[in-house]
């Protein structure tokens, strides 16, 4: 059990990461409201996940199928709680997953995307899905190329899925101006994929707990926050 002082310090966490993501959406002009914060759950068990939804998280995410199954399965708030699947995702998960109705941020092939639209139509679903760029251009990185990305956005399938937007991901030990322009970069590449295939593309998930102001600048619409929401609690060096 978790006691009273762990739950107050992830409620004053939580309360912290969310005035300073809305002060950096109105720093720069924005509406607070236009930015989500999803609280990324993925380093702390369900118990931990808990006290987050009741301090007030209600968009979680996860980065391994396995754990969002899990957890939604032994978590009680688990109805109010809307969840993203935001690592990478392999096909033989693909049914079990959709059980929850996840926004799916890791679409990083056409294959994947396949695989969630024919589940999802078999099931009568519709999922949203964001697709994941590879700005960078680091091979070592997940994610679809500018010119993989136009030709996922040209054949999408009829059914089962819905694209919202693009994911992306400055990188681990990327310093902040470096993360600044990778998001601005993918801000501009959607722009023109948006223009060019006639595809709506209003998400831009991109921040993490390193960066999230520079996203925001750039004009993300999710920040994904995990370990500043735990701070205090885990220990991660
Ligand atoms: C872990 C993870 C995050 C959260 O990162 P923090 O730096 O802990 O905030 C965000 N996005 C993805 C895809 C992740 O795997």
């Amino acid at each position: 059990m978790i006691d009273q002082a762990a739950r107050q310090r992830i409620a004053d966490n939580w309360n912290s990461v969310v005035e300073e993501v809305h002060g950096a959406a109105s720093d720069c002009g924005r509406d607070p409201s236009s930015v989500h914060v999803i609280g990324v759950s993925k380093y702390v068990d369900a118990e931990l996940t808990s006290a987050l939804v009741a301090a007030g998280c209600h968009q979680l995410g996860e980065s391994r199928p396995q754990l969002l199954w899990q957890k939604a399965e032994e978590m009680e708030a688990a109805e109010s709680i809307e969840w993203h699947m935001i690592g990478h995702l392999q096909r033989n998960k693909v049914r079990r997953l959709l059980r929850y109705r996840p926004l799916v941020h890791s679409i990083d092939s056409e294959r994947i995307l396949r695989a969630i639209a024919d589940e999802a139509s078999q099931q009568g679903q519709e999922i949203d899905v964001l697709l994941e760029v590879n700005i960078s251009g680091d091979e070592s990185k997940t994610g679809l190329t500018s010119a993989q990305l136009v030709a996922v956005l040209e054949s999408l399938p009829e059914a089962g899925v819905v694209v919202r937007g693009l994911m992306a991901m400055a990188g681990w030990g990327t310093d902040r101006a470096d993360a600044k322009r990778h998001f601005e970069q993918t801000r501009d590449l959607r722009d023109r994929v948006q223009d060019s295939t006639g595809v709506q593309l209003p998400e831009l998930s991109m921040g993490m707990s390193g960066d999230f102001r520079e996203a925001i600048e750039a004009g993300a619409t999710m920040v994904r926050i995990g370990s500043r929401l735990f701070e205090g609690l885990i220990d991660r060096s």
